[in-house]
């Protein structure tokens, strides 16, 4: 199928009507770029569950706070477009903030409790941002099945249930977290540690993995928690949180329940690192 690259609304448009004239199902996968292979990962899956994939590439200011990494986020579209190119991709997506949010545009979306919880409570506004641009991308290309990855786990959450909310007729596909060969979820910001962070890096994964084995044999979530957060300054982080979560709602979990998830965020220098594990009854 032919490539192209969409840099507004319209042109969007335009190719996806082409697309879906032929009968074809459109599959979406919502970006920042800085592509990598977990991102390439979700494009195989959302192929495998249409027939023509749109990757959108936007670094979307409504979900960063004032002081957080908006203007420094790695903005790479030639890179990008080409690794789409050559994963399958048939359009690429990439619009201006002015494309997204013309002059006028007020209306914004609000997850409420869900957005404030977990990465929410240090980042107040960020799922409300996401929330509304996600909103808008569904509603632009109309696909019929849209990836996220477990990775921004609160994210897939909420996306899930806007799209409930909402009554937006699409099929949200969660994608597994792709790793690094030492365990470090891919991430587009990885790229900002420093060497000796990249090193200790993977014991985010290490003691996330060792925390939900110890509350799967049967120690006390709360304890395991506070050994986990321990673990977590010993080598080097300064962690947000650590919590055991209901699997759909992200609501908190006393004792293990079936289905669990254990998410963490933390800081490793300057970059916050987020990672999550489903665990096993
Ligand atoms: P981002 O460009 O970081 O906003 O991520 C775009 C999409 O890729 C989101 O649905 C992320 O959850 C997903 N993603 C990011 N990193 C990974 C990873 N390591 N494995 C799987 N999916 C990922």
């Amino acid at each position: 199928m032919q490539f192209t690259i969409a840099r507004d609304v319209g042109s969007l448009r335009r190719r996806l009507s082409e697309i879906a004239g032929e009968g074809r199902r459109i599959g979406l996968v919502p970006t920042m770029g800085a592509l990598h292979n977990g991102h390439v990962s979700l494009i195989e899956r959302a192929r495998q569950r249409a027939d023509a994939v749109v990757l959108s590439i936007f670094v979307n200011p409504r979900q960063f706070g004032p002081h957080e990494d908006f203007e420094q986020y790695p903005r790479m579209l030639e890179a990008d477009s080409e690794m789409a190119r050559a994963a399958g991709v048939a359009l690429v997506y990439a619009p201006s903030v002015e494309d997204m949010y013309p002059t006028g545009h007020v209306t914004g979306i609000s997850v409420g409790e869900m957005g404030r919880m977990l990465c929410g409570k240090s980042r107040p506004g960020h799922f409300d941002g996401v929330a509304t641009v996600v909103a808008k991308l569904l509603l632009r290309a109309l696909p019929h099945v849209a990836v996220f990855g477990e990775k921004d786990y609160q994210q897939l959450c909420i996306i899930r249930r806007m799209t409930i909310d909402l009554d937006i007729p699409v099929e949200i596909i969660g994608a597994p977290t792709l790793r690094e060969s030492d365990g470090l979820a891919m991430s587009s910001r990885n790229a900002y540690l420093t060497q000796e962070e990249r090193e200790a890096a993977p014991q985010l994964y290490a003691v996330l993995r060792e925390t939900a084995a110890r509350i799967t044999d049967g120690v006390a979530p709360d304890d395991a928690i506070d050994e986990g957060m321990r673990a977590l300054e010993d080598a080097g982080f300064r962690p947000e949180y650590l919590e055991l979560r209901q699997e759909r709602t992200l609501l908190p979990m006393e004792f293990l329940q079936s289905p669990a998830r254990l998410l963490v965020a933390a800081r490793l220098g300057r970059t916050r690192l987020i990672d999550n594990i489903g665990l096993d009854t």
